[in-house]
């Protein structure tokens, strides 16, 4: 698609030069972080304010053009791919932080703001944000992905911890889905309607987010395990006598490989947890020892204990750059990440039949997860162009869904469904499916928010 004159004009006279038709912009919002074919949308923009996202929005709709919204582009199942062309409406110019209320633990901010800039503001404060997808995304981009990371086992994921967002609807109108109240039962809850939509049903401008006070005493650790199920268990064990344990990570030893790799760490190669405690000193204490008792029991053994905030820090980005780390053991490479999530009970089922379907795998491939959550990924090195390659990937991947949703559990935990997930939908979902088209359909009769992401085509539905 090429944009009509007419939208440009009105699209230049609104942004100037916060409008690109740049082949190097256009490529840049293609959706390539990812294994996925890039697919660049016509043109990109750089709204500053939540009237300039509405008149954009205003203006695609009257030229029927796609409108993909974009926050720091570090989605992996093709969100951002502008599979129809369109206009990419690039919201990380919108990056102040609009309020930070201490006594209500809350906090405002424009989509664009990450969650590192969020915590870097906070710093001060005694405050943090908790939740933490290893790459440094957008706020908007989070909610629309309902994103989580390590710390989601004890602070929840994006759906827990945000309050509030502003949007702009498919007809170009700026609502508020909430209010700042911890609670309220009044009505429909479009907030979360909106967390996890990724940009299907409109962009989110604003995001009004829970806060958290530092933890007095923080204490992470390292230990090994003898297999897979032994280190899930102990994750699970630890879960169901109400240990509040803030962050349990499973890597295996292949995970460990490539990150002493990648972040010159020298961790024992083994089936291994990375486990954080988080509240008063005494509390802490408690938890690890009952902790240390329970991974004994499963063979557990290597504690090393990081007390100081910069081992921790170290310990937790090696585990964050878990991603980077196996697909930079290939050069030229691109990653492709599974994402099943399924009820605790069946994680070390889960965790073990991946491993099976891994043995001889031909290409670089890692296992790490945010076990506590009974969320795992395998993360495949791969060559995009290898048709085989992509191929046996796809198997793997659709076994380990099916595995997930015959223990009542989901092919996405956190990375969204974007293009790379939506085969799964009608399983996951059966006649639910439905119910989200038609929410589809009344909010956006044309299909002009993100097309072709998180709904499959119709045809696909019916077999
Ligand atoms: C190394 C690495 C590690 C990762 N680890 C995790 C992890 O642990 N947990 C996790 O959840 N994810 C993880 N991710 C995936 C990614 O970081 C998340 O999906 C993140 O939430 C995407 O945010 P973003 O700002 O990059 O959004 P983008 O990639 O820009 O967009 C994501 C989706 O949201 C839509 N969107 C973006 N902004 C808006 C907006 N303002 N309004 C409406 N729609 C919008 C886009 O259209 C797209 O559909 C990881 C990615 C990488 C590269």
């Amino acid at each position: 698609m090429t944009l009509p004159v007419e939208a440009v004009q009105a699209l230049t006279a609104l942004l100037g030069d916060r409008l690109s038709t740049s082949q190097a912009d256009r490529d840049h919002h293609a959706g390539t972080e990812a294994h996925h074919a890039p697919a660049p949308p016509d043109a990109v923009v750089w709204p500053l304010s939540n009237q300039e996202v509405a008149e954009t929005v205003r203006i695609c709709r009257a030229h029927g053009l796609p409108v993909i919204g974009h926050g720091a582009g570090t989605s992996l199942e093709g969100n951002t791919c502008a599979t129809r062309g369109g206009v990419c409406v690039d919201l990380s110019r919108m990056n102040a932080i609009l309020a930070v209320r201490p006594d209500d633990l809350d906090c405002t901010v424009q989509a664009g703001v990450t969650r590192e800039e969020l915590n870097t503001f906070l710093r001060d404060t005694g405050l943090f944000f908790p939740i933490d997808p290893g790459a440094n995304a957008s706020l908007g981009g989070m909610a629309a992905t309902r994103a989580s990371g390590t710390n989601a086992v004890r602070y929840g994921t994006m759906r827990e911890n945000t309050l509030s967002l502003t949007v702009v609807t498919p007809d170009g109108e700026i609502v508020k889905t909430a209010r700042r109240a911890r609670k309220s039962s009044a009505g429909y809850d479009l907030t979360n309607l909106f967390v996890g939509s990724e940009g299907t049903l409109g962009l989110i401008t604003e995001v009004t987010l829970k806060l958290y006070g530092r933890p007095e005493a923080v204490r992470a650790a390292v230990c090994t395990f003898p297999d897979p199920a032994s280190a899930s268990r102990t994750a699970i064990e630890a879960i169901q006598i109400g240990l509040p344990i803030a962050r349990v990570e499973y890597l295996d030893a292949g995970c460990i490989r490539a990150v002493n790799e990648y972040s010159a760490l020298q961790e024992a190669e083994a089936d291994t947890l990375f486990v954080e405690f988080h509240g008063s000193e005494a509390g802490v204490e408690e938890q690890v020892a009952l902790f240390g008792e329970i991974a004994e029991g499963h063979g557990g053994s290597n504690f090393r204990w990081a007390d100081r905030e910069e081992d921790r820090n170290r310990l937790w980005k090696a585990r964050h750059n878990g991603y980077p780390a196996t697909v930079n053991q290939r050069a030229g490479a691109r990653g492709w990440a599974t994402d099943v999530c399924v009820p605790l009970s069946a994680l070390p089922d889960c965790i073990s039949h991946a491993k099976e379907l891994l043995a001889g795998c031909p290409v670089p491939a890692s296992i790490m997860g945010h076990v506590g959550d009974g969320n795992f990924h395998v993360v495949f090195a791969i060559d995009p162009n290898n048709s085989e390659e992509l191929e046996m990937v796809a198997k793997v991947n659709s076994a380990m869904v099916a595995k997930a949703l015959e223990h009542d559990g989901t092919c996405t935990g956190e990375h969204g469904v974007g293009i790379g997930k939506r085969k799964y939908m009608q399983a996951e979902h059966g006649p639910a499916l439905a119910l989200m088209r038609a929410i589809k359909t009344a909010l956006d009769p044309a299909g002009l928010m993100n097309p072709d992401k998180i709904l499959p085509p119709m045809e696909d539905a019916a077999q």
